[in-house]
């Protein structure tokens, strides 16, 4: 089998896999007062110290991490979280773009439900409308949330410039990052980028399922501009309540420590995978959706000829070759995916997109193979597709 699916999710790593099997037996609640108690609450501290690391943070910034459970959940406390701490008719234009992750974008429906003023940049090409967002961008936005890395496209928007643009013109707005697909693939991290809120999750980056966490600078705690919408026994410094996800956010620790420190090595080796992967697609037969600009590392959109995605999703798979159509989390819909058509592409052409996501443990062989099955699978569609 060969696993090109990566931005969908990853297989543990080993240090993730040996933490959580050390940790199987302990089942302490992290709040209680006992010793059984402490010791589970250190683990969850000592992971929270790995993540705040590996975003650049200091060990003593480490209380800035809320555990959630998902990257989903982080995008949605980051959203509703400051949507609802500030009074609406103060400021009620929010600034997103078009090619959201649906964590995000429904969850701008809803705000915009709820009377809010929703604007979305157009990312045609995979750069952000900035002719848009300048005019835009006045004393009534309360919020900007713009995505570090197209989960699609592997576009990479320059969020650093947009966020200093929009403190500079309103000091009073809140920046969130959805960075779950550029989490230890780009150099960022939420102080540089000049992020309030950023959000990642464990499962892209080796770690175990349902464990995600926000970041929530100490300016928007102090300032109150976020609240919880999980509320309960306080836990996370009262921003996520619920009992911690002792075994997710130990496995997730390990991962982030693992990844931040291959960081450099890692990346240059999704790098040169990708460059190779571009090359044998060329050669099959198909088009890359190359976007302008910086490109992730690990993402291929990638257009065949006349051949709908999920008929070539199925023959790679037949093959025991995993890609993705568009994205994995917007294959529940049967729609053709709004952020190709927004990249700029025909309707017709987004619906013969796959998505290939490489991963550290791929090899050149698995690149070349994938190439050459991809190109049997052209040859084979494009001949069936003459004679029927
Ligand atoms: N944001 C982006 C850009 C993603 O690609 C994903 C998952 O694919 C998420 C958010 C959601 O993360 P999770 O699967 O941890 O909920």
């Amino acid at each position: 089998m060969i696993y090109l699916d990566n931005s969908a999710t990853t297989a543990l790593c080993d240090a993730a896999k040996k933490k959580i099997a050390e940790c199987l037996d302990c089942y302490g609640n992290p709040s209680s007062r006992h010793t059984l108690g402490l010791d589970s609450k250190k683990l969850v501290d000592e992971a929270r110290v790995s993540v705040a690391l590996s975003l650049g943070l200091k060990r003593g910034d480490a209380q800035s991490i809320i555990f959630t459970s998902c990257g989903t959940e982080a995008n949605n406390l980051a959203i509703l979280g400051s949507a609802y701490a500030k009074d609406k008719r103060r400021a009620n234009k929010i600034i997103t773009t078009n090619s959201e992750h649906p964590s995000v974008e429904n969850v701008m429906q809803r705000l915009e439900r709820d009377g809010f003023d929703v604007v979305r940049l157009s990312t045609r090409g995979g750069e952000l409308d900035v002719e848009k967002f300048e005019q835009e961008m006045d004393s009534s936005v309360l919020f900007v949330s713009v995505m570090a890395v197209n989960n699609e496209t592997g576009a990479c928007y320059d969020v650093k410039k947009l966020f200093a643009e929009a403190k500079r013109r309103n000091p009073d707005v809140i920046t969130h990052c959805d960075a779950v697909q550029g989490y230890l693939k780009l150099d960022i991290c939420p102080q540089k980028m000049g992020a309030d809120l950023y959000s990642v999750s464990a499962h892209k980056i080796h770690g175990p399922k349902g464990v995600g966490a926000l970041y929530i600078s100490p300016d928007m705690v102090k300032t109150k501009k976020i609240i919880p919408y999980i509320i309960g026994g306080g836990q996370e410094s009262g921003f996520r309540s619920g009992t911690e996800n002792l075994l997710g956010i130990v496995g997730f620790g390990a991962a982030a420590r693992e990844g931040f420190e291959n960081f450099s090595q890692n990346r240059e080796k999704l790098i040169s995978l990708r460059k190779l992967c571009e090359e044998e697609v060329t050669r099959a037969g198909a088009v890359v959706n190359t976007p302008c600009g910086e490109r992730a590392p690990h993402i291929v959109s990638i257009r065949l000829p006349k051949i709908k995605s999920e008929t070539m999703l199925n023959f790679l798979s037949a093959k025991g070759i995993c890609v993705s159509a568009g994205s994995a989390c917007s294959s529940h819909s049967q729609s053709v995916s709004g952020t190709l058509v927004d990249f700029g592409l025909a309707r017709d052409e987004a619906d013969s997109t796959i998505r290939v996501s490489l991963g550290i443990y791929n090899t050149e062989e698995d690149i070349k193979t994938f190439g050459a099955v991809l190109k049997d699978g052209i040859d084979m569609l494009v001949r069936f597709k003459r004679l029927y």
